[in-house]
C-alpha cells in the first residue's frame, strides 16, 4: 500500500494553512461601509485580540465569521472550507465555530446541564447520556459543575458566562469567537471568566477575542488587531501594541481606555 504522507508526521501544507481566513471582506449596512477590505489569517492555536472604538465593526466581523451576518464580497474560509450559505453545511460549519456573546444567551427554562448538552444532541446526534457526561466534564472544567441542575437565573453573571463557554465547547469547535464576553459583568466576576479564557488559550484553542481587557491580551494574545471605521488599522504583539502604538487612531484610543 502506498501513501503520500508518513503516518504521524504533519502534512506541511495543512499545518501551515490558516484555520480562519478572510480575504477582501466587505460589508455594508445601507450606506454604512462597516467592513472595509478586511484581510485576516488566523493560524491554528493562535489567540487574536480585536480592539477598537465602539462602532468600528468588531461585532460584525465576529458575526460574519459565524455567518450570523452575510458579507457583500470577499471570501471567508474555516479550515480551508468556504462558509456555506445555508442548510446542513452551514449548521455543521457553525459547530466548528463556537461563539460567546456579551449577553450569555442561555436557554432560560433549561437546566445548566441541558444548556450544555442539548447542542450536541440536536446538531451532532450525540446520544443523550454521552452528551450529558461530556457536559458535566465541561462544567467541571469551567468550575460550575456544582450548579448543573439549576436554572440560568439562579447563577451569577460570571457563572452564566462560564456556562456559555462550556456550551460552545460542547460542540468541539475548531475556533472560539468571543465578543466582549466580560463587558456585561460586574467587576468582581470579570476575572473568573478571563481566567477560564486564559486556560483555554493555554490548552491551544484558536481564539478570536473582542475585548478591551488588556490584562487578558497581555497574558494570552499572540496578536492584537486594532480596528477603526471598519478597517484593520494596525496589528502587533500585545507588548508592542500597548507600549508603542503606531497610528494616531490607536494612540488616541489607548489614551482613552488606559
Ligand atoms: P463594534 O462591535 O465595533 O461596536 P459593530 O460591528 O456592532 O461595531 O457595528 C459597526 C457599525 O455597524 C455601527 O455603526 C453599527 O451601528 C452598525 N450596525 C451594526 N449592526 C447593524 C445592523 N444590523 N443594521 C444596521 N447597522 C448596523
Ligand atoms: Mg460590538
Amino acid at each position: 500500500m502506498t501513501s503520500d504522507t508518513t503516518p504521524g508526521q504533519p502534512v506541511p501544507e495543512k499545518a501551515a494553512a490558516p484555520l480562519v481566513s478572510l480575504k477582501n471582506v466587505n460589508k455594508h449596512f445601507g450606506d454604512l461601509h462597516v467592513l472595509r477590505d478586511i484581510n485576516l489569517d488566523v493560524s491554528r492555536g493562535e489567540v487574536v485580540v480585536v480592539i477598537g472604538p465602539s462602532g468600528s465593526g468588531k461585532s460584525t466581523l465576529c458575526r460574519a465569521i459565524n455567518r450570523l451576518e452575510t458579507i457583500d464580497d470577499g471570501e471567508i474560509t474555516i479550515d480551508g472550507k468556504l462558509l456555506p450559505a445555508e442548510g446542513k453545511a452551514l449548521a455543521k460549519l457553525r459547530a466548528d465555530v463556537g461563539m460567546v456573546f456579551q449577553s450569555f444567551n442561555l436557554f432560560a427554562h433549561k437546566s445548566i446541564l441541558d444548556n450544555v448538552a442539548l447542542g450536541p444532541v440536536k446538531v451532532k446526534k450525540t446520544k443523550s447520556a454521552e452528551a450529558k457526561e461530556n457536559a458535566m466534564a465541561l462544567l467541571k472544567r469551567v468550575g460550575v459543575d456544582n450548579q448543573a441542575n439549576k436554572l440560568p437565573a439562579q447563577l451569577s453573571g460570571g457563572q452564566q458566562q462560564r456556562v456559555a463557554i462550556a456550551r460552545a465547547l460542547a460542540m468541539k469547535p475548531k475556533v472560539m469567537l468571543f465578543d466582549e464576553p466580560t463587558s456585561a459583568l460586574d467587576p468582581e466576576m470579570i476575572n473568573e471568566v478571563l481566567d477560564t479564557m486564559v486556560e483555554l488559550a493555554q490548552e491551544g484553542m484558536t481564539m478570536i477575542v473582542v475585548t478591551h481587557e488588556m490584562g487578558f491580551a497581555r497574558k494570552a494574545a499572540d496578536r492584537v488587531i486594532f480596528m477603526a471605521d471598519g478597517q484593520i488599522v494596525e496589528q502587533a504583539t500585545p507588548e508592542e501594541f500597548f507600549t508603542n502604538p503606531k497610528s494616531d487612531r490607536a494612540k488616541d484610543f489607548l489614551g482613552k481606555i488606559l
